[in-house]
């Protein structure tokens, strides 16, 4: 799963990348609003962390703007605990928010809540035979036996298991799996499928040979 940071406080916006890129996620990062927004429309993010005060732009005015163009879930961060802001940042297409200062374990667990439920996953579960995906957890269980998938491997387990049943294209992987600063040597798709394969079992994903792959619902 790929996150869009847009926040202008140096120290704030590395510490959110890095936390985020420790749970697996591809990371960008934006320092002010104008480039959020053109990050924001320009690629497919599976969540946005959005500061409510940028220079230029503001969050609420990319919010809107984004908002004519794609449903992208958004966390908004806001320095202002005020009811009134709340409402206006929720009005404004913001599908959750947060008051600085927070945890990062909270932010954490409200981005994986929002893709969660974007994807139209209730439960933090996913279970494909003998194997458990946990979403809250980010750990895949075998035979209820945690397994050794890196960070990557379970992102790209996590977005097949998400489409399960469905066919997720090459392109897909792509855009959701792979940030601005990955090398080409860490994208290479195969390479991750049979290890997952190794780990998971040979018949856990399938290839659609020139397509991409599928888990079988
Ligand atoms: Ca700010």
């Amino acid at each position: 799963m790929r996150v869009l940071v847009v926040e202008d406080e140096p120290d704030l916006r590395q510490s959110l990348m890095q936390s985020l890129r420790e749970d697996g996620y591809a990371v960008d990062g934006s320092d002010n609003g104008a480039d959020g927004l053109f990050k924001a429309t320009s690629w497919e993010y599976d969540a946005i962390v959005l500061d409510w005060m940028l220079p230029g732009l503001s969050g609420l005015e990319l919010l809107e703007q984004l908002r004519r163009e794609k449903p992208t879930p958004v966390l908004m961060l806001t320095a202002r605990d005020a009811i009134q802001d709340r409402v206006t940042g929720l009005d404004g297409g913001a599908d959750d928010y947060l008051v600085k200062p927070f945890s990062l374990g909270e932010l954490l667990a409200r981005v994986r809540a929002l893709i969660r439920r974007s994807m139209g996953q209730s439960s933090n579960q996913i279970v494909i035979g003998d194997v458990t995906v946990d979403l809250a957890g980010r750990v895949v269980l075998r035979g209820g036996e945690p397994t050794s998938l890196t960070a990557r491997e379970y992102a790209l387990v996590e977005l097949l298991a998400l489409h399960r049943g469905k066919l997720v294209t090459r392109t897909m992987i792509y855009d959701h799996l792979f940030d601005e600063e990955d090398d080409s040597l860490s994208n290479l798709v195969d390479v991750h499928v049979s290890h997952i394969r190794k780990k998971l079992g040979r018949d856990f994903i399938e290839t659609r040979r020139g397509q991409g792959y599928i888990l079988s619902d």
